[in-house]
């Protein structure tokens, strides 16, 4: 058994879409970054890199490489879960939490839990996604940014 942690933070601005694991999130904002900026998937992605003894997502998919441009963050998750998966089979479990003072995530909870246990070929039973505001404080609570922490246990 190994265990790894992620984390991951990115800017809010506007007239940009919502990608959340995996999903589209109507919101007036949207993530800034590199790729598509999916926080979670970025968080998931280094948690999984974390328990395999693989460094992080930068190291991997550097945000100076061109081709990451825009990226779908998925794709990024599907490479990471390649060489990971090479060394250890599966995943016993994956918790996470995404900080966001908007917009409401418990409606979009169980899409994107189906979306990642799709991507890592796990049961949604498996992955847990929690989110939290930050009761107004901070850059997260200004609606300013959103931040993701996720844990992953593989076997
Ligand atoms: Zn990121």
């Amino acid at each position: 058994m190994r265990v790894g942690i992620g984390y991951d933070m990115h800017r809010l601005i506007p007239d940009r879409k919502l990608v959340l694991g995996g999903i589209h999130i109507p919101y007036e904002k949207g993530l800034a970054g590199h790729s598509d900026a999916d926080v979670l998937v970025h968080a998931l992605c280094d948690a999984l890199l974390g328990a395999a003894g693989l460094g992080d997502i930068g190291m991997h998919f550097p945000d100076t490489d061109p081709a990451y441009k825009d990226a779908d963050s998925m794709l990024l998750l599907q490479r990471t879960w390649e060489m990971v998966s090479t060394a250890y089979g599966t995943v016993v479990n994956l918790d996470a939490t995404v900080f966001a003072q908007a917009p409401k995530l418990g409606p979009h909870r169980n899409d994107m839990a189906a979306r990642l246990a799709e991507a890592l070929g796990i049961d949604v039973g498996q992955i847990n996604i929690k989110a939290t505001t930050t009761e107004g404080m901070g850059l997260i609570g200004s609606e300013a940014a959103m931040a993701a922490m996720c844990v992953v246990m593989l076997k």
